[in-house]
């Protein structure tokens, strides 16, 4: 009911705002403010969690080297949630040899087929549990249980859908090229999609034959941690994947390991950096999935209420702890008043919150360090000059949250333009001509995502031509398939996941 309401209110808003003679007649926003939604929490009393969770290393969980165990809390109550292990290079060394072990012994010698049926069991119990991933998803890491149960939970089981599909037909995928497991994939994911990262590193490995070291963050081990005990009941073999969690120096461990034939990685853009160095001369293979700074681009002839949703999905959706975030909004002149100002409006109605409650648009902040970042970039764009926008809610008062934020009369060399934030902060900046739209959007070291927001299909291909970004999406953002393949030019890394491109990276002829 309460969605119902939700659905009807924006698009009136957007309806209503069209021109302003027809705006003032109706409703201010204070008539949406008084609106107040009765609490949708989802229940949390179906959850399995253990108090203190071991490594899993070829297929048991056992306790750490090191004997050392942090805690993981939940950031929207600052409470604990449960222990998990501290991995030294002792154990990312049996994780690794369990891995080798797997690999020759049993997971390169067997059929496409059969390894396909163990993927597909793996999706299918994914499925069966999505329930409670989507709950752990988001105690643990603070993203709104929409998200966790309508984006990452159905997109982690798709992804081995879909790669169980391609485990034995790799043949089809390189005609002519008899393709071969590299052997151990080293595979260590960010915070902000916890599941779903595992599922993009683990699904491909595994069609191809590749076993698997994969460390989740430190802040938001638990589903991959679930997703061992599903990997352990599907009967996969012991030592196909192992999951150790840790902090940094538990990613080097695995990056420097000599054992490790691959390494996939996802994170920040100075990790990567620190691994490529790592990893030169060794041979290993790597794919980097690094940091974005996206341009959403609205000209003139866009859909502007279309554009409008699309921007707040593009920067709010997940708190802005997106890599491919619309973190920048460049606007055509002629129509930049109007879609600021649906903007604004649009930003009023938002919910920013509790993430169990099913009402929430904006839930925490993954950490105390994460919010602070943030909010150092705020300080910085405000001494910079730009001009500061947030909404009027007010927020918890436990717990990490931020509210949407934007920033107007940014320029190209503000920091705040050219800097990966990783939070619900929107740099706007204006263009005329389609010329000046590109030149703005590339003009920045990364080049992950983009999206275009026009009437015109030529317009659209001329652009997507010209953009240094490996997804650009046009008339809609931060859409996800397993089919499609993922990745970035220049700082934002290199080699793709998703679809068949994600194949090659774990393959050799
Ligand atoms: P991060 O600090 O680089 O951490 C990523 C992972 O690397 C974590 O598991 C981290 O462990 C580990 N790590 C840290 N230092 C390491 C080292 N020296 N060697 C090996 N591993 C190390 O990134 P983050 O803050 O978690 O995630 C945010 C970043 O990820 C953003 O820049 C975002 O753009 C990027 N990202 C990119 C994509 C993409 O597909 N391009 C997708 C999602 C996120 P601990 O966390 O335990 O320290
Ligand atoms: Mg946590």
């Amino acid at each position: 009911m309460a969605a119902a309401v939700a659905a009807t209110t924006s698009s009136d808003i957007n309806s209503m705002s069209t021109s302003s003679t027809k705006r003032s007649a109706v409703p201010s926003l204070s008539f949406f403010k008084d609106w107040t939604y009765v609490p949708a929490p989802e229940s949390s009393d179906h959850i399995h969690l253990k108090d203190q969770y071991g490594l899993f290393i070829n297929g048991e969980f056992v306790r750490p080297h090191s004997k050392r165990y942090f805690d993981t809390i939940n950031p929207a109550t600052e409470k604990k949630i449960a222990e998990i292990a501290d991995a030294d290079e002792k154990d990312v060394d049996a994780a690794v040899t369990a891995a080798a072990n797997a690999s020759a012994k049993i997971w390169k010698r067997m059929p496409g087929k059969e390894r396909s049926k163990y993927i597909y069991r793996i999706a299918r119990m994914i499925q069966e549990r999505a329930r409670e991933f989507a709950v752990i998803e988001t105690m643990d890491g603070g993203k709104p249980i929409r998200e966790s149960r309508d984006v990452d939970v159905p997109l982690a089981a798709n992804h081995f859908f879909y790669y169980a599909g391609w485990a034995d037909k790799l043949d089809y995928a390189f005609p002519n090229r008899r393709p071969q497991p590299l052997g151990v994939a080293g595979q260590i994911i960010p915070w902000n999609f916890p599941l779903l990262m595992a599922a993009w590193k683990i699904a491909p490995a595994l069609a191809c034959g590749n076993t698997v070291v994969l460390k989740p963050a430190e802040t938001t081990s638990l589903t991959a941690l679930k997703l061992a005990e599903i990997i352990q009941e599907s009967g996969l073999p012991a030592g196909v994947v192992n999951i150790v969690t840790g902090f940094g120096k538990t990613g080097a461990a695995i990056v420097n390991h000599p054992g490790v034939n691959k390494v996939a990685f996802t994170g920040s853009t100075d990790v990567g950096k620190i691994i490529q160095k790592a990893i030169a001369g060794t041979g290993k293979k790597a794919t980097l999935e690094l940091g974005g700074k996206a341009a959403n681009i609205v000209f003139d002839d866009a859909p502007i209420d279309q554009a409008v949703e699309g921007i707040v999905n593009g920067i709010f959706f997940n708190q802005g702890h997106v890599c491919c975030a619309g973190s920048r909004l460049l606007v055509q002149e002629g129509v930049a008043e109007i879609v600021i100002r649906k903007l604004k409006d649009r930003m009023e109605t938002l919910i920013v919150g509790d993430p169990m409650d099913k009402n929430t648009d904006i839930g925490a902040i993954n950490s105390k360090e994460q919010l602070k970042k943030i909010n150092e970039y705020i300080s910085i764009g405000v001494n910079e000059g730009a001009e500061l926008y947030q909404s009027s809610c007010t927020l918890p008062s436990k717990g990490f949250f931020c509210k949407p934020t934007l920033f107007l009369n940014t320029s190209q060399s503000h920091r705040l333009v050219q800097e990966e934030i990783f939070g619900p902060v929107l740099a706007v900046q204006t263009f005329r001509t389609v010329e000046e739209a590109i030149e703005k959007a590339n003009n920045i070291p990364y080049g992950l995502s983009a999206g275009i927001w026009t009437d015109k299909g030529s317009k659209i291909f001329n652009m997507t031509s010209k953009m240094r970004a490996g997804v650009v999406w046009a008339n809609t953002y931060n859409k996800f398939d397993p089919t499609s393949p993922f990745g970035g030019y220049k700082e934002s890394g290199y080699g793709r996941e998703g679809g068949l491109h994600g194949l090659l990276p774990y393959v050799q002829w």
